[in-house]
């Protein structure tokens, strides 16, 4: 099974630091004077602060919800389950929540 990372290296693709998303151009979160951040997609952080004050484990919930989006760049689809299981994995190495661990 591909993991995360295993599957940024390949497709070089940038990962939002909060949620795991893909972080494209067009969905990248804003700073507070008005620049494109290149950490967080704009679900996330906009102008400048996070959209959302919760904990790895309820973002993990709300992702969860988008399991059918993200099996879109996935090789083999996922359950619900098995996506909260890699994103409980992942989550911790993301920039957002390595210092809240
Ligand atoms: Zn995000």
């Amino acid at each position: 099974m591909l993991t995360f990372e295993k599957t940024t290296k390949l497709m070089d693709m940038k990962f939002c630091q909060s949620c795991g998303m893909p972080l494209t151009e067009e969905i990248k979160g804003t700073n507070a004077d008005g620049s494109k951040n290149e950490d967080y997609c704009i679900y996330c952080y906009k102008d400048g602060a996070f959209t959302r004050d919760c904990t790895m484990e309820e973002m993990i919930d709300f992702c969860a919800q988008f399991v059918d989006e993200v099996n879109k760049n996935m090789p083999r689809p996922m359950t619900q389950e098995e996506y909260k299981q890699m994103m409980r994995q992942y989550f911790p190495m993301l920039k957002r929540w390595k210092s809240s661990q």
